[in-house]
């Protein structure tokens, strides 16, 4: 049989012999694809169209032994390696160029205890996989926005959501994790095992390890109060100021984000995205002059359950789509920024881009900062400006966009970024990350890679690197 070409972690094509990638591959529980196989495209493609990757080798793991395989197949044969797990990342880490991608997505099992409200899910778990099993139960945890996130590398960048200023971000709600480690070994970590990589893997993303099993705490959710309230843009300053306000003393059940965005109707308006998680008739109180001050053009409102809420946005993030993303958190709600934002939105090339505001409160704030390695705690809004357009040759004018608003953001913004939102190494610059963790908790990242990562084989992800790479 003839040799492969693969991707070397070094950036240099290496061959393999074809016999020895059937083994591998044959050996693999999940099984292996190749470059033209059925079901190929289906596994490789990722949410972001705009990433278009071809890896050599595709593992599809049916569970940890295959995990073990697949890292010792490409450690030892020096491979570029991607790991797949909801392969939501915008800027396209779960997919590699020639390389072998670990595809976590065959590994779908979720187990709700009820009794100790507590569940355990693989890495291939979507949230409304994840959300579906736990509300059986009328339980949940801090999950994403939108349902077809993965659990995995959600969690291990942080995880922020509807459920935060009750229970906060979803790296906050681990219990343990299993990982494999570069070197192949299974490693349980928790608060009391291999306690440093437990700290790492709660907002370091997935640089020191593949996890293979998340166990979260659950907690009581649903039926709840959610929905959205619609203002037309040229009232948004207005809104905003009040909204601060008004979210400066709202209680820890109330999750609200706001959203510049453009209607079914084809006109750019302002939304404030709401989820009360208490008694509804709390939730109607407590919510009344958010509704009332406007008014609204809508007001969608009303009791439903937790998944229909988390469902709520999820039209809006079809996979497929060109996608182009950046991501600083603020010092506030400016209303100079308001109005930057406003000008922005009104000239977007794009119905399909938006603009989020995203409220840090309650719960997350109430962490010990040196708890976990997420460090944005006191933040109290991040900005996310949402590129989407559906033909690719758009991409200038739509990345243009984003890049403008971003720059014009700059003077509001207190400088740090989100892990899970950051772009591409080689768009954002190797300073971002940083920025990220902050030179402390960056600094004990570091060590933490060169304990367990020495050689950077998980390098696609917000890439640490050992001190030595
Ligand atoms: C539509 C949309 C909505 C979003 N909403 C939210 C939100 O509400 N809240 C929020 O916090 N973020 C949100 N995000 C950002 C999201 O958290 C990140 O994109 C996250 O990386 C997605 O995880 P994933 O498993 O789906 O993605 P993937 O692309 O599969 O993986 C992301 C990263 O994690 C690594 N990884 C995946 N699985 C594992 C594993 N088991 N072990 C080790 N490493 C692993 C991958 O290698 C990659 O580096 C959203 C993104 C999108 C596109």
């Amino acid at each position: 049989m003839a040799n492969i070409e693969i991707a070397a972690m070094t950036g240099r094509q290496v061959m393999l012999n074809a016999d020895v990638i059937e083994q591998f591959g044959t050996g693999l529980r999940g099984g292996h694809l190749l470059r033209g196989d059925d079901g190929y495209d289906a596994a490789r493609k990722i949410y972001n169209a705009m990433i278009d990757r071809r890896p050599a080798i595709i593992a599809r793991c049916a569970g940890v032994a295959d995990v073990i395989d697949a890292v010792n197949f490409a450690r030892s044969n020096h491979l570029l390696v991607s790991v797949r797990g909801g392969r939501h990342n915008v800027s396209g880490k779960a997919a590699c160029d020639g390389g072998l991608m670990i595809d976590l997505s065959p590994m779908k099992s979720v187990r709700v205890d009820p009794e100790s409200k507590t569940a355990r899910a693989e890495p291939g778990v979507t949230w409304g996989e994840f959300d579906h099993e736990t509300q059986a139960f009328g339980l949940a945890t801090t999950g994403g926005l939108v349902s077809t996130t993965g659990i995995a590398g959600l969690t291990l960048g942080g995880g922020l959501g509807w459920l935060m200023g009750n229970y906060g971000l979803a790296c906050d709600n681990l219990i343990s994790v299993d990982a494999v480690t570069a070197d192949g070994r299974l490693l349980i970590a928790s608060d009391s095992r291999n306690e440093d990589l437990f700290w790492g893997l709660r907002g370091g993303g997935g640089n020191f390890g593949i996890v293979t099993s998340f166990e979260f705490r659950l907690h009581p959710a649903g039926p709840m109060l959610g929905g959205i309230l619609l203002h037309r843009l040229d009232k948004a300053a207005a809104i905003i100021r009040f909204y601060d306000g008004f979210t400066r003393t709202s209680p820890d059940e109330l999750g609200t984000f706001v959203g510049f965005v453009t209607s079914p109707e084809g006109e750019r308006v302002l939304a404030i995205f709401v989820c009360y998680n208490g008694a509804i008739e709390e939730g109607e109180r407590i919510v009344k002059s958010l509704r009332e001050f406007g008014p609204p053009l809508a007001d969608t409102i009303g009791p439903m359950p937790y998944v229909q809420v988390q469902r709520m946005m999820d039209d809006a993030f079809p996979t497929g789509r060109q996608n182009y993303w950046k991501s600083n958190f603020l010092k506030g709600l400016d209303p100079e920024a308001i109005d930057v934002i406003v000008d922005h939105v009104e000239k977007a090339p794009s119905p399909y881009s938006a603009v989020a505001i995203e409220q840090f409160s309650g719960a997350v704030n109430r962490v010990r900062m040196d708890a976990t390695a997420f460090n944005h705690r006191n933040a109290r809004y991040n900005l996310l400006i949402v590129g989407i357009w559906l033909d690719p040759a758009a991409k200038a004018e739509n990345v243009k966009w984003v890049r403008d608003l971003w720059g014009a953001m700059e003077p509001f913004s207190s400088g740090g970024v989100y892990v899970n939102y950051l772009g591409q190494e080689a768009d954002e610059g190797a300073e971002r990350v940083k920025s990220a963790y902050g030179p402390e908790k960056y600094a004990r990242l570091v060590a933490l890679k060169e304990k367990y990562d020495p050689t950077n084989l998980f390098r696609l992800n917000q890439n640490i690197k050992p001190s030595a790479g």
